[in-house]
């Protein structure tokens, strides 16, 4: 059949041509996080076979939405804020990911916050797709009634889009409990009905589950037991380094003491403390909750905050920032085994560093998915209106943490990989399975 002329006289170009041109929203001098991500899936497309074929849909986010957030403040003038949800893929289930508040959001860090969302999930074989979502605001320059005028501004202008079976938010950078319960509340509101499965890492009281709150650091000390497993490194008297002492490097340095490992630095926000012997790990929680940080605490060292990454030990347990550990760290790091619990510590330069000095890394999209984990459990306990005990939720989540890790190290064992690019392969060829089973529509 000929093809009739195209209406401006156009030559049409080819398929591939038009796939693969660079998306409008990318500056080519300035890929940023986005781009980033885009490599990462350039790296594993020779893994994928004949799943290659749909790999421009990982390259793509589904949606994009931005909104204006405009509130009272409290003096009674009117700012405006710029807000992002962005469902990158749902080919495997409802979007689900956080949502950022911070001066410094962007829409290509949103973008690839997204993406990663939809590889974690995958990579834990968890029933979603990866969605994200921020707002350009300093949260700290907000009064409470102007922070939950902005919380319920923002939810009312992504409900459009977001729902317990579409798109279902959760708490990042500055958001939190109280945050969700005004997300859920505003939605609700909006619907005309109570939705608790809106959002995940709400208060228990309104329908979140135990659990959470541990569960990011629960899910990096299984990863760590599994991979000692796997290189026969003795947890029980391993040497654990911790950098970030909060939600998820507290939990897992606790978990690790308990296993009899001997927690010998830790480094926060205030400072870094030294102890060889181990440190008294629920002595040093308690120092934190009362001051705030780790500095001052008695019964250990204080150190140089740079002399950390020289420290002697076996495992390295990233949990504060990103970007941590750079090609200027990574050839002074001793551990044999480095554990992200943060996302994105490791730069690509330090990641091939690592890799070429025989250190272990196991990934966030892996090591850090036990809070998506939980999430899932709250979802799954909203639905259903029944809620499960606290031994049931850890239970489940460590079965699904190790099933998760076993597949990714054969993956990376049979194609000889670093673990990072493993579980990129495992979790992009579920999405792009998912993708090849619903076929296109129309
Ligand atoms: P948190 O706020 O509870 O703790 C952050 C810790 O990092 C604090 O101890 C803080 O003092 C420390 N820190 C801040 N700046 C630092 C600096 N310059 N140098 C050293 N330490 C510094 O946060 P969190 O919930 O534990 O999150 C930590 C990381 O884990 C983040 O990258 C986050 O995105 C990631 N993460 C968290 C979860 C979760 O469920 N909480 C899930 C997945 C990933």
């Amino acid at each position: 059949m000929s093809q009739a002329p195209h209406p401006t006289g156009a030559v049409a170009n080819s398929p591939a041509a038009l796939t693969n041109a660079l998306p409008s929203y990318l500056d080519p001098n300035n890929l940023g996080p986005w781009g980033i991500y885009l490599q990462q899936v350039d790296r594993v497309t020779p893994y994928l076979g004949n799943l290659a074929r749909w790999v421009d849909t990982l390259k793509r986010p589904k949606r994009t939405l931005i909104v204006d957030v405009p509130i009272h403040l409290d003096d009674g003038s009117v700012a405006h804020f710029e807000g992002y949800r962005v469902q990158h893929n749902t080919s495997r289930g409802p979007g689900k990911g956080g949502v950022r508040f911070h001066q410094n959001v962007t829409l290509s860090e949103v973008m690839a916050l997204s993406a990663w969302m939809s590889i974690k999930n995958a990579a834990v074989n968890v029933p979603y797709g990866g969605a994200k979502g921020g707002i350009r605001v300093d949260p700290r320059q907000l009064t409470i009634g102007e922070l939950e005028r902005v919380t319920r501004r923002y939810t009312s202008e992504i409900g459009i889009i977001i729902g317990p079976t579409k798109d279902i938010p959760a708490p990042d950078v500055n958001t939190n409990e109280q945050i969700m319960a005004w997300m859920m509340d505003t939605y609700s509101m909006n619907e005309g009905s109570t939705a608790t499965g809106v959002v995940t890492g709400k208060p228990v009281d309104l329908g979140g589950s135990l659990g959470r709150r541990e569960a990011t650091g629960r899910g990096v000390f299984t990863v760590g037991v599994e991979a000692a497993k796997h290189t026969g490194m003795d947890i029980s008297t391993a040497r654990v380094a911790v950098q970030g002492f909060g939600n998820v490097g507290g939990v897992a340095g606790k978990l690790f003491a308990e296993a009899g490992a001997k927690v010998v630095a830790v480094q926060d926000h205030g400072g870094t403390i030294y102890r060889e012997a181990g440190l008294d790990v629920p002595g040093l929680l308690a120092h934190v909750a009362r001051t705030g940080s780790v500095a001052g605490f008695e019964q250990a060292e204080a150190m140089a905050d740079d002399a950390f990454w020289d420290v002697p030990c076996d495992i390295l347990i990233p949990a504060a920032l990103e970007q941590q550990i750079t090609h200027a760290n990574a050839g002074r790091i001793q551990a044999k085994m480095v554990i992200e619990g943060a996302n994105g510590p490791t730069t690509p330069q330090a990641d091939d560093i690592l890799h070429d000095r025989g250190v272990l890394v196991v990934p966030d999209v892996i090591a850090n998915a036990g809070g998506v984990t939980v999430s899932y459990f709250e979802w799954v306990q909203d639905f259903s209106s029944f809620f499960w005990s606290e031994d049931e939720i850890n239970a489940r989540l460590v079965k699904i943490m190790q099933d998760a890790f076993a597949a990714v190290w054969q993956v990376a064992d049979a194609n000889k990989v670093s673990l990072r690019t493993a579980t990129f392969i495992v979790a992009c060829k579920r999405i792009l399975h998912a993708r090849d089973l619903r076929g296109l529509y129309p």
